[in-house]
């Protein structure tokens, strides 16, 4: 199979769909690989290497779209890439289509086939393909947290460690899923005093096991939050029900309580987040202080670590490519329903039913 790789066009993405290692598997089991000139550079990945590992350099993303049967992406495509798609086609990236109506029109008109990374399933209904992002968030919180308790950054001056003779600062961890089990275990590892909360009985039993006496669980509800918030010096919110915004777990009015310069990390923002006081920030611009809390809210938190992201997606996305590939998306889907999941679009309809039911397409 040809297979594609263009280079990411949406504002401040770095990642790229292939890596020169994933470029190198696919050209082994004999695909043609064309990756666009500069693709990689936003993770150090240069042409040379992609010619090395047997991949064709392409100038600009035309050839791509035109002559490949596999694109392979990071982002949904961008307007004017979705002009290029064509039927027959096979796209493969992040999708994200149900609060999406252009881009679902478009991908319907275009005739393409689209594998939406996030719909891809795995065992007990788990999401393997969106995984790494909450491990990358997950891990990046605690470093997020540690540089905001910083004098100069706005934060109360504790070291999260602490040092021989000065004890660590106390970290709350709400949401003990994948997100918060990557937070804990930073924070563990940094030598903080550890809390994590979930509702999940079989969570805190998983947490509670993993961690033993390094990090201490509690059940989430308001009067064990409020007492736990108030003597924190990070809390890192890390909660998520699934289809439904994030509830607000820590009111403007609990901020009262916390001391000045600690730091809330909200790494549910991305679902609205769950401080009352959160609001979307940037990585340009990623924090602001609240009644002396120092806020820390950025919506894209694997952006900041493109390289690391786009490693620990392509680890999850090529073995899918690779099966694609050497048997074609029909037959690879019969023999893997898990990657059927991944249908979003095909041939003109909307074969994914939660967004032909949320954008009105038959279904
Ligand atoms: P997950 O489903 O693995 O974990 C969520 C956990 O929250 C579950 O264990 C659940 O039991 C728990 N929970 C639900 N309600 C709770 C409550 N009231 N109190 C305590 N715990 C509660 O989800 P995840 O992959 O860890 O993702 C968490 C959030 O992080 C999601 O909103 C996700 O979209 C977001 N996220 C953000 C970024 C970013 O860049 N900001 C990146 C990746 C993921």
């Amino acid at each position: 199979m040809r297979v594609g790789c263009p280079t990411e066009i949406k504002n401040h993405e770095y990642r790229v769909g292939l890596t020169p290692e994933s470029a190198r598997e696919l050209v082994l089991q004999d695909n043609e690989v064309w990756i666009q000139s500069g693709a990689g550079l936003g993770i150090g990945a240069t042409d040379l290497e992609y010619e090395a590992a047997g991949a064709r350099i392409t100038d600009g993303p035309d050839p791509i779209f035109a002559e490949c049967e596999m694109v392979v992406k990071v982002k949904e495509p961008q307007a004017e890439e979705r002009a290029k798609l064509r039927e027959g086609q096979l796209l493969y990236t992040y999708l994200h289509l149900a609060p999406d109506a252009p881009q679902t029109a478009d991908l319907v008109k275009s005739g393409v086939t689209a594998i939406a990374y996030e719909t891809v399933t795995g065992r007990n209904g788990s999401l393997p393909l969106l995984k790494p992002m909450s491990q990358v968030a997950g891990r990046m919180s605690v470093q997020a947290g540690a540089s905001a308790l910083e004098k100069a950054h706005g934060g109360r001056g504790v070291l999260l460690g602490g040092v021989p003779g000065v004890m660590p600062g106390k970290v709350i961890v709400i949401g003990g899923g994948v997100v918060g089990f990557n937070a804990a275990q930073m924070a563990v590892g940094l030598g903080a005093d550890v809390t994590i909360f979930d509702r999940d009985p079989e969570v805190l039993e998983k947490v509670g096991t993993h961690f033993e006496a390094r990090a201490s669980t509690r059940f989430s509800n308001k009067a064990n939050l409020d007492e736990a918030v108030c003597e924190a010096d990070l809390v890192i919110g890390a909660v998520l029900i699934p289809g439904a915004s994030a509830p607000k777990l820590v009111s403007r009015d609990m901020l009262k309580c916390m001391k000045p310069g600690s730091v809330l990390v909200d790494v549910a923002i991305d679902q609205g987040g769950c401080f009352e006081t959160s609001r979307a920030t940037t990585h340009a611009d990623p924090t602001y202080v609240v009644d002396d809390v120092v806020h820390y809210c950025v919506a894209n938190m694997p952006g900041a670590v493109a390289r690391t992201s786009t490693y620990a997606l392509n680890n999850v996305t090529l073995p899918h490519a690779l099966r694609i590939a050497r048997l074609g998306w029909k037959e690879a889907m019969r023999r893997d329903p898990y990657l059927a999941e991944g249908l979003n679009v095909h041939a003109g309809s909307v074969t994914y039913e939660a967004v032909a039911t949320e954008l009105g397409y038959d279904y």
